[in-house]
């Protein structure tokens, strides 16, 4: 386990991921009946940009750093406000100097009947994260292999909810274990939604990747991309992924509103490009 989310927090990819994560949860919450969050790959939580690691890349200037700059429309604005809302909540006078990670921002959002499970294999950064949420009842960090959690923490006893599944993608196998992980987890539960966050490097790879998810028999499958540049000749991070099964009926409408303008904000010279599409029928 060598990588390290402090060096990437709040760039272009976490933008985009945890404005899907948000509008996922504030879905949830259209109904009083309480849901659980379940986060296989936790994180620390809150990640402080004046750090070394962050500075060392800066990746945050060009996330979180240009859409707080951003001048975007009302209706962009209304789907972005819990997501700025969350950043600004962990920070004092304005300035950006910290961003929070899914399990904060999650966290931020839910009502006194939700519930959170945090989940982080590696031990510093699980202790961390359990000195973050200490005392608070809602939130159960549990250091664990996030895979593991697919199978004995599913389904939750609240049967309403999200599974985040947000990991390093440092096995050359990730993208087939993926598939047959979240086979399994959507066997024990099929009314969970399941968010799965996916880099856009090797473009072959991603195609295989998405032809395996709508081969895989789980239904109602969307997949949701946003691309900074045209693909590079060498494999570098052009862009970001999340695959989302049994989606809000109203996530694919509030992409399309977001989506472009994230593109415009995050994309290199305005070769920013978006997708959305469905993988398997509902
Ligand atoms: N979800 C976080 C967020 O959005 O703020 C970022 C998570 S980061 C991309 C991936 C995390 O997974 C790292 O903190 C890493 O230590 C952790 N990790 C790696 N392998 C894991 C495993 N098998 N189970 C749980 N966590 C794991």
């Amino acid at each position: 386990m060598n990588y390290r989310h402090a060096y990437h927090a709040g760039n272009f990819a976490d933008v985009v991921k945890h404005a899907v994560l948000v509008r996922i949860v504030e879905y949830l919450k259209h109904k009083d009946k309480a849901f659980r969050v379940i986060d296989t790959h936790a994180g620390i939580g809150l990640y402080d940009l004046t750090s070394q690691e962050a500075q060392k890349t800066g990746e945050w200037r060009d996330g979180i750093g240009r859409l707080v700059d951003a001048n975007v429309d009302n209706e962009t604005a209304n789907l972005l406000n819990p997501l700025l809302a969350a950043v600004h909540a962990v920070n004092q006078d304005g300035s950006i100097q910290h961003y929070p990670g899914s399990p904060c921002l999650v966290r931020h959002l839910l009502r006194k009947q939700d519930r959170l499970t945090a989940i982080e294999l590696h031990p510093q950064d699980a202790a961390c994260l359990k000195q973050t949420f200490s005392g608070d009842f809602q939130t159960r960090v549990i250091e664990l292999d996030g895979w593991l959690a697919l199978g004995g923490h599913l389904p939750p006893k609240e049967k309403r909810g999200l599974v985040l599944i947000d990991p390093p993608y440092e096995k050359e196998d990730e993208f087939e274990r993926i598939v047959a992980r979240l086979r399994k987890a959507h066997a024990r539960w099929p009314g969970g939604i399941y968010a799965i966050w996916y880099p856009i490097k090797k473009h072959e790879t991603i195609k295989a990747f998405r032809d395996n998810l709508a081969g895989s028999g789980i239904a109602d499958t969307i997949d949701i991309r946003l691309e900074l540049r045209a693909p590079s000749t060498e494999p570098q991070l052009d862009g970001t992924g999340m695959i989302v099964v049994n989606p809000p009926f109203v996530l694919h409408e509030e992409m399309n509103v977001l989506l472009p303008v994230l593109a415009r904000i995050l994309g290199d010279s305005e070769e920013g490009r978006w997708g959305i599409e469905r993988l398997t029928a509902e």
